[in-house]
């Protein structure tokens, strides 16, 4: 199959949907690969990275869509993309499609088989091209939850994991899911003092065997999280209710009670965020204080780490890359319903149901 990389051009995004390794694997199997042109350049693999891959570049997106039958990326395709789509084309990339009608109706008008990363499915139920990137949030909580309690950020003025003689921060993990437990793993590898909440009952006894003594684990009542929150020197916000919003787990109330100059990362705010006084950042300007207590609320925070993000992404999604061109698209979602499960539009119709649904389109 010919198989395409557009450059992203979404604002401040560095990721790219092929990384040299993956193009290998697809050239590896006889596939043609067509890249664009300074396609991975935000994160330093060049042009000639590609070509020892085995790919061909090309100079513009255009190209690369008139050329290849399968387009891989990152983000969901912007309307300059969407126009280029046909028919023929199967797009491979992260959709979200519930909360954006125009991108859903521009799709479908393609007639394009958009396969969204977000909603295939793992034999568990789980969304594994969703994981890495929990994994990335999580673990990158901790570093900048660490930099903005320093006293040049505002923060309360002290280190994560103390000294010989002086106590450690108190860090609280609201959720321990994914990106619950990466933090975890970040914390106590800097030798804070972590707490992690969770409702799911079964979720703490796995904690409490993974992690042994490093961790204490706490069911997550309201009165748990108002303990925590006012002796906490960072909270952060990790939990998920699937499909909907985050539930507001520390009030505007709570935050007086908290120790002046402590951090709230709140890596739910793609949710809406689980804190009542979130409100979404970017990485131009990422935080914001209210009573003294400074939020992170990036909704995109991988996008920071964009070679490791990258990286990770393509861990996760080559080997079905590699299904839909070795069988084509028809055929591996026929083989694969873990894999089908990530169809959203074919034939001008949206094909998931809670997609359709939110979108209060037919199914
Ligand atoms: P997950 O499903 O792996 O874990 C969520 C955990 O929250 C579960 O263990 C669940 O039991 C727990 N939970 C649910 N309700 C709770 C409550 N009321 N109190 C305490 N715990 C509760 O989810 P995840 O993959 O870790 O993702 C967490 C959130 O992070 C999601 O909203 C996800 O979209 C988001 N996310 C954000 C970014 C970003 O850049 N900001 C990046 C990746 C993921």
């Amino acid at each position: 199959m010919r198989v395409g990389v557009p450059k992203e051009i979404k604002n401040h995004e560095y990721r790219v949907g092929l990384t040299p390794p993956s193009v290998s694997e697809l050239v590896a199997a006889g596939h043609d690969l067509i890249i664009q042109a300074g396609a991975g350049s935000g994160i330093d693999f060049s042009d000639a990275d590609y070509v020892t891959a085995g790919a061909r570049i090309v100079g513009t997106a255009a190209e690369v869509f008139a050329e290849a039958d399968m387009i891989v990326k990152v983000k969901e395709p912007q309307p300059v993309e969407i126009a280029m789509l046909e028919p023929r084309h199967v797009l491979f990339t992260y959709l979200h499609l519930a909360p954006d009608p125009e991108q859903a109706a521009g799709l479908m008008k393609s007639g394009a088989t958009c396969i969204a990363y977000e909603t295939v499915t793992a034999r568990d139920g789980s969304l594994p091209l969703l994981k890495p990137m929990s994994e990335v949030a999580g673990r990158m909580s901790i570093q900048v939850g660490a930099h903005y309690l320093e006293k040049e950020q505002g923060g309360r003025g002290v280190l994560l994991g103390g000294v010989p003689g002086v106590a450690p921060a108190k860090v609280a993990i609201l959720g321990g899911g994914v990106s619950g437990v990466n933090a975890a793993q970040m914390a106590v590898g800097m030798r804070a003092d972590v707490t992690i909440y969770d409702i799911s009952n079964q979720r703490l006894a796995e904690l409490d065997m993974f992690f042994s003594s490093q961790i204490k684990t706490a069911y997550a009542s309201k009165a748990a999280i108002a303990a925590a929150v006012a002796n906490a020197h960072l909270v952060i916000g990790a939990v998920l209710v699937p499909g909907a919003a985050a539930p507001k787990l520390v009030t505007r109330d709570m935050l007086k009670t908290m120790k002046r100059g402590s951090v709230l990362v709140d890596i739910a705010i793609d949710q809406g965020g689980c804190f009542e006084t979130s409100h979404a950042t970017t990485h131009d300007d990422p935080v914001f204080t209210v009573d003294g207590i400074i939020h992170y609320c990036v909704a995109n925070m991988p996008g920071a780490v964009a070679r490791t993000s990258a990286f990770a992404l393509n861990n996760a999604t080559l080997p079905f890359a590699l299904r839909l061109a070795n069988l084509g698209a028809e055929a591996a979602m026929q083989a694969d319903p873990h894999l089908a499960a990530g169809l959203n539009v074919s034939g001008g119709k949206i094909r998931h149901r809670a997609v359709a649904e939110a979108l209060g389109l037919p199914f």
